[in-house]
């Protein structure tokens, strides 16, 4: 069995839904301008040096169906758009790329953290539909976090040397301009924290933004 299918086994996610380990209405350090945050659940890689250890189960978190995480993306009129980050958002490709449809129909933008390469995202191995969601996308940022390439430098929009910034919409080519180094702590209605932002270890971060 390969990894795609063991994966893909490993929880029942009801169709039309994302099994997600957070959200944030609006980020400045995980994408261009001011955009939503997606934290999808679940990550087989195991990057040593993680900052998100605990996306990496696959068990069922916080299910959101796509309509609702649609109009939640979309209820942000100054967004600009919306960043998937993980845990592996290419594991939930077919759900994603229907948020991202959608959203990139009102004139937003998408883009996506993802720890496979971006050759491996166009290989016959790569996860369901990974194809799909890579064409609605506008950035990629591919790659795995690799500790021994890490990057400590604040004006840098990866954390390690090895990830790749893919710009597929030209129109974005100038907007790399995100700091990374930069933490962001965002306290929800019910008084949790999500703290996010390069170099966040053991808070919510993932493919470091
Ligand atoms: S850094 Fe990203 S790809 Fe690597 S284990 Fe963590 S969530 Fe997975």
């Amino acid at each position: 069995m390969s990894l795609t299918q063991m994966s893909e086994k490993m929880v029942d996610i009801p169709s039309n839904h994302l099994n997600i380990m957070g959200y944030v209405d609006r980020s400045e350090v995980n994408g261009p301008g001011c955009r939503a945050v997606v934290w999808v659940q679940g990550c087989r890689r195991e990057c040593p040096g993680c900052f998100n250890t605990a996306s990496w189960p696959f068990a069922i978190n916080q299910l959101i169906s796509v309509d609702e995480l649609v109009e939640r993306i979309l209820s942000e009129s100054e967004n600009e758009g919306v960043t998937f980050s993980g845990g592996e958002p290419f594991w939930q490709a077919t759900a994603l790329a229907e948020v991202a449809r959608r959203v990139k129909a009102a004139g937003k933008n998408v883009m996506s953290f993802s720890g496979f390469t971006l050759t491996e995202l166009r290989s016959p191995t790569a996860p369901t539909n990974a194809q799909v969601l890579l064409d609605q996308l506008d950035i990629l940022i591919d790659g795995p976090y690799l500790e021994s390439q890490a990057i400590h430098d604040p004006t840098s929009p990866v954390s390690s040397k090895n990830q790749r910034v893919n710009i597929f919409s030209p129109a974005l080519s100038d907007r790399i301009t995100w700091a990374s180094d930069q933490i962001e702590v965002h306290v929800l209605k019910d008084g949790r924290r999500i703290v996010t932002g390069y170099r966040v270890q053991d808070y919510l971060n993932c493919c470091p933004a």
